[in-house]
């Protein structure tokens, strides 16, 4: 099996680097405006951000190349490197990169064959958005706790319950939802579906949070699906998502370093500014701040990039294999 970028090289490469530098200039000059759209209208300005993130061929990182993505296999160094540059300049445009990963990702892991070829190129185009719906009101770190249901019926599935904090809630085309299928079984009992927007029974409200994002509440009250709609086989959905969270976990990581070099540079004018007659590069106090902050940044995009290099050999790798179906 291909498996892209598995050159033991620790770290990031330089093709990672350019993409990282070519990310953070994009971001300044397209996606920094979007930062105040949003104040506006946040659902518009996300879906600017995934339209011009497409048209920068980015969302084609979150998809194996079989299916219209950049490389064999996801390279999880290569999102790094794109989420901390994206998220240098927009947390609008940096969530919408991750989050259209959330929604694609189960996709890539566990879809069917036909599941993959129908939405797969649509989200690593930006023809269509997507979302992942986990989090319950009694159910965040606890998986195993959730109480939405999807009970079968002579043609497929009938899904009732709620969900909250889900991010992209109401401008998404397509929620991967994960139901309870075996009530007693705990996280052995849960199964991943692929929800419509729009379909009968699939209420969406939106919440107001710090961030200034497009996350709402799903109330799904007797929504039909068909037998199709199952994604990955049945109790397995609780894997599908730890593997999908593992898969982007080091790309919060970036996102954080993205969003504090911005807060240092930022601040370094500042410092800069308080004593004209003093330039900052004599200042000593400045200079040893200034050595160890660039440390600290380096240190953290070197975990972030080693996690993901570790998580491209083990989950990537299962990302790309062939469906068995
Ligand atoms: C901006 C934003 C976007 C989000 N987008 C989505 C989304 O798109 N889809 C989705 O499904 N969810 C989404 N979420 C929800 C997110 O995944 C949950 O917030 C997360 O799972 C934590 O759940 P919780 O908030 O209920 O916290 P809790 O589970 O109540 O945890 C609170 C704290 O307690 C700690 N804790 C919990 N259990 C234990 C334990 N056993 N031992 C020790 N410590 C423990 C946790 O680490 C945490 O620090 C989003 C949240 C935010 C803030």
């Amino acid at each position: 099996m291909a498996i892209a970028d598995d050159s033991g090289a620790p770290f990031l490469e330089p093709r990672h680097d350019k993409l990282l530098a070519r990310c953070r200039t994009m971001a300044l000059k397209r996606l920094e405006p979007l930062n105040e759209a949003a104040e506006e209208d946040r659902d518009e300005a996300s879906r600017k951000a995934v339209r011009i993130l497409a048209s920068e061929g980015l969302l084609k990182l979150l998809v194996p190349k079989a299916y219209g993505g950049a490389s064999a296999a996801i390279d999880h160094r290569a999102m790094v490197a794109a989420r901390e540059g994206i998220a240098y300049a927009s947390a609008i445009s940096h969530s919408a990169f991750a989050v259209q990963g959330l929604g694609a990702i189960p996709i890539a892991i566990a879809g069917s064959e036909e599941q993959k070829r129908e939405w797969l190129p649509q989200a690593s185009s930006g023809r269509m958005i997507t979302a992942f719906a986990l989090t319950e009101p009694e159910a965040g770190s606890d998986v195993g706790a959730i109480k939405t249901r999807a009970t079968r019926t002579a043609r497929g599935w009938t899904l009732s319950g709620s969900k909250m904090y889900i991010s992209n809630a109401g401008i998404a085309d397509i929620y991967t939802v994960f139901a309870k299928t075996k009530p007693d079984a705990g996280h052995r009992g849960i199964s991943a579906f692929l929800v419509r927007a729009g379909k009968r029974g699939l209420k969406v409200e939106p919440q107001r949070m710090l961030a200034n994002l497009p996350i709402g509440v799903l109330k799904f009250k007797d929504v039909k699906l068909r037998e199709e709609d199952l994604l990955g086989k049945e109790n397995e959905g609780f894997y599908t998502a730890m593997r999908t969270l593992d898969s982007l976990r080091p790309t919060v990581a970036a996102a954080a370093c993205g969003v504090g070099r911005f807060v240092y540079v930022s601040s370094s004018g500042v410092y800069g500014e308080t004593d004209p007659r003093v330039p900052i590069s004599e200042t000593h106090p400045l200079q040893l701040r200034t050595l160890y902050t660039m440390t600290k940044f380096a240190s953290e995009r070197l975990v972030a990039a080693e996690a993901a290099r570790r998580g491209m050999v083990t989950a990537a790798a299962r990302i790309a294999a062939p469906s068995r179906r």
